[in-house]
């Protein structure tokens, strides 16, 4: 069966899967990392969020969907399996931009992931939600 997913107002996803637990499994990830209903701090609509990516120099990946308005921030977790799956660091929530100086902040930004040398270079890029 053909499922499609729609995330973004940019970008939806197709799959085709052999049975309905395939196509829930399959739904239930994208809901994990798309399915973010509005900001968690000041409550703005979903399209008033963006998918933000970002890549050090180092070759660290960071992944979050990012309010346009208060610009706080919900990050992902990139897990140690083969194929990497992002998955919503739950725990922390929504976070305060990044202003950079005390010691809280910086452990807030310690690297989560090395970056294979596979990936495509997309450093920076903003998505549109
Ligand atoms: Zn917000």
């Amino acid at each position: 069966m053909k499922i499609r997913y729609n995330a973004t107002q940019a970008a939806s996803f197709e799959a085709e899967v052999p049975g309905v637990m395939d196509a829930f499994r399959f739904i239930s990830y994208c809901d994990d990392v798309f399915g973010i209903p509005e900001c968690g701090q000041c409550h703005a609509p979903k399209d008033e969020l963006r998918l933000v990516h970002r890549r050090t120099k180092e070759g660290y990946d960071y992944h979050s969907v990012e309010c346009k308005k208060c610009h706080y921030s919900f990050k992902f977790g990139v897990t140690q399996t083969n194929p990497p799956r992002l998955f919503p660091r739950t725990k922390d929530g929504w976070v305060e931009p990044y202003r950079g100086g005390n010691a809280k902040d910086a452990s807030d930004n310690a690297p989560q992931q090395q970056q294979s040398q596979s990936a495509p270079s997309d450093s920076g890029e903003q998505i549109p939600w």
